[in-house]
Parts: C-alpha cells; structure tokens; sequence
C-alpha cells in the first residue's frame, strides 16, 4: 500500500450496505467474474462468509489485518481458523506487515503475520499480503515461510519495488494491482507492473478506497472498476485488453483451484485418519503433526493471555533431559517499535522513552542445544521473582514464537525493564 492508502484510516468506510445487489450487477456487466470480500478483522470476516453464502459472485477471505492485530480479541484468532473452512472461502487475510500506521505493535504483526502463513500451508489456502513500509520485513518473513514448504499467495494493491515483486514471485506468489496504479502521479509503479510475468499478475479493486481513473473522483470504489485498472495496465504493458483480462482471470481460478484441491486433499486424509482411529490404528504422519503444531499454539496461546504466572518454567535437569534444535538468538535490527506523534512528544517532554525494548527473532541451526531465556518485568512471562524465565524446547516453531511473543509483550507493556532474549 502506498502511504496515501487511508484503508486503516479513522473516518468511516463507505459501505455497499445498502445497494449491494446493484454493484454486483455492475460488477457482472463489467464482466468481473470473481468478487472476493476480505476481512480485517473476526467480525469483518465472517460477514464476508455470510456475503459468500448468500451472492454467487461473492468469495470470502477471512483474516486479521495487521492494523487491526493489537484489537484482537482472545479466541479471535481461533474463530479465523474455524471460518477458514467454511464454504466459499478463498484465501485468508489481509494479513502481513504495516509500519505507516501505530496501531499495533509490529512484534505483535509478526506473530499474526506469521500464524497466516502456517495456516495457509496448513489448510492450502492462499494468503493475502498487506505490505506498507516494510518490504524488507515482508520478505524475510516470506523466506523463513518458504523454508518450511511451498507459498501461495498474493502481494496485494503492491506499491513496493520491481526487486521485491521479483522475488515474491520467485517465492511463489503472485503481485497483483490496485487503482493507484492508473494515477497520473504512478510512473514508477506502472513500470514496476510492467515487470511482472503476465501469468504473475493480478488486479484488484483494494475496494472501497482509491478508485483507479478515470473514475477516481468516486469516492466509493467498487468491483465494477477493477476493468479500468486493468485496461490501464494493459496498455501501459501493449497488451490486448482481452488477452490480460483473460489471463488474470485464469490466475484468480488457478489460485483457487489449487486451495480447493488441497482441501480435497486433507479432507480425504482427516476421513482415513477417523477410520484408522476407529480401527486402532496411529493417525498419519501429516495430522500428527498438524495437531503438534495447534497443541503448541494454544499453549503459548494461553501464556501470553493468562494473567497467571508462566508455566513454562526453568526446570532442573531439563536442559540435559530434552534434546533441543534451536540455538542462536540474536537481536533483530528493529530497535524500536513505531510510535505514533503524541507518544514521540509525550516521550521528549518526559524524558521516558522505554529502553530496552527490541524486536526479538530466533535463527536457528541444524543441530545443537539451545534454551531461550529472557528478562522480562512482566508477570506472565517472568517465571521467577527477579523477572527473568527461560524455555527448554525441541521446537524451533515454540522458540521462535515465544521470542516474538516475549517482544510482543516488551513493546506492548512499554515496560523498561525488558531485556529481550538472551543466548543460551
Ligand atoms: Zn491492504
């Protein structure tokens, strides 16, 4: 998003509350074939399942935004996973990364950022990319993601650099482009479209902000007008029209398709995991693992939540009992969170700038011990008296949630006395 995009911004949205069905038909007479409605937050997102349900032009795509992280409720993320598999969702988001904006502490997108990730290689479904001012954040992220296994994905109403989309691509994602990109002012973007493999690219609306020209004096934009935007690239890249719209269009179906099938998929596999279970045999490999990682999940869950002490405690014995995938800690090269302007002054005139505060990651080895241990005034994570608590794991997923969720924690508190993650 450029830094013009107000899609966080504190005036209220337009809606299509109230004539619906007449943007829908707009949309079709315009030949758009698929309208996605994509949540921000729980709420937003299972109102776009319902839209889905009740419109056949309608897709839904459920998610927490990353403006909109620090609001979530406990179980709001939960509440996403179930929605993930109800009929008519395509992808989950928005999600990613946003430093233009202070509404959420960035450690805390990153974790958000990140359980989108999992859940889109977990489920199959693709994910949608916010990404504002911090494109080397996103990519690194993206990388550490595509470690684990195959992205799908898109790099939605991109404004970042023709290097970035590159290498997004190369991830296996697709760019696609919102109205800004026909603005008089957006050369440079244009140019960054033009480097983008045709079977690469999408256009979107980034509905109902920023309508593309040569509508853009409708303040309300709506799905009809995603024509314009991709007549615009079209031309800018000596394309026929028909040929880009048919071509974009079929990477729409091709994303989809591919989440469908591997719904299919796991569907199936959950089926001869509940007959093998009847029968007495161990679940399969996949599902193991699958409820391995949500076991995890709802533990930390519940430790950055409770109000009670941890639980993950500095047992005796344990550093040599459990055999540990995960060593190096280091200091990110994020210092400090964004503040927003009040904070600044407020923090000059007081002189009471927190310090010590610093974006946490855990980069690890293939081999060797590793205990994360941190300092940390606060109660829930500091598991002995004079505030420090450290963690004896195997899993690298658990340490590297727990580094963010320790940071989360640090900048969210604004507590002075947090030292971050210390090495073994
Ligand atoms: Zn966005």
């Amino acid at each position: 998003m450029s830094p013009r995009t107000p899609d966080a911004a504190p005036d209220p949205a337009p809606t299509f509350a109230d004539d619906l069905p007449d943007v829908l038909a707009r949309a079709s007479a315009a030949d758009v074939a698929h309208v996605n409605a994509i949540g921000v937050d729980a709420s937003s997102s299972r109102a776009c399942v319902e839209l889905a349900a009740k419109h056949e032009l309608v897709h839904a795509v459920v998610g927490i935004q990353p403006n909109d992280v620090a609001e979530a409720a406990a179980g709001d993320w939960d509440e996403i996973v179930k929605l993930a598999k109800s009929p008519g969702v395509v992808a989950l988001g928005e999600t990613g990364l946003d430093r233009y904006w202070d509404h959420s502490p960035f450690a805390l997108q990153q974790d958000y950022f990140d359980r989108h990730l999992r859940l889109s290689q977990t489920t199959g479904l693709p994910f949608v990319v916010h990404m504002r001012e911090c494109e080397a954040d996103v990519l690194a992220m993206l990388r550490e993601a595509r470690e684990r296994g195959p992205l799908r994905g898109v790099m939605h109403s991109y404004t970042g650099t023709a290097d970035g989309a590159a290498e997004a691509i190369e991830l296996g994602l697709y760019v696609s482009f919102a109205g800004m990109v026909s603005y008089k002012k957006s050369d440079e973007l244009r140019e960054v479209a033009a480097t983008v493999p045709l079977h690469r690219l999408l256009v979107e609306t980034d509905a109902p902000y920023l309508s593309p020209e040569p509508v853009r004096k409708i303040r309300r934009n709506e799905p009809a007008h995603v024509a314009h935007t991709a007549r615009c690239l079209a031309d800018h890249r000596s394309e026929a029209y028909e040929d880009f719209a048919r071509q974009t269009t079929q990477n729409a179906i091709a994303l989809r398709a591919a989440a469908e099938a591997e719904r299919r998929e796991q569907s199936s596999e959950l089926a001869a995991d509940r007959a093998n279970a009847e029968g007495g045999f161990a679940p399969t490999a996949a599902s193991r693992a699958r409820a391995d990682v949500d076991e995890r999940r709802a533990r930390i869950h519940r430790l950055a939540r409770s109000r009670k002490p941890a639980r993950i405690r500095n047992r005796p014995g344990s550093h040599t009992r459990i055999r540990v995938a995960v060593s190096r800690i280091r200091r990110s090269r994020q210092a400090t969170p964004r503040r927003s302007a009040p904070q600044r002054s407020n923090e000059r005139r007081h002189g009471s700038r927190p310090r010590g505060e610093m974006g946490s990651s855990v980069s690890l080895p293939p081999k060797g011990p590793a205990i994360l241990r941190w300092r940390c005034c606060h109660d829930e994570l500091a598991a002995r008296p004079n505030g420090t608590g450290s963690l004896v794991t195997r899993s690298a997923r658990l340490a590297r949630a727990m580094s963010r969720i320790v940071t989360t924690c640090a900048v969210s508190q604004r507590r002075a006395a947090v030292a971050g993650l210390l090495a073994p």
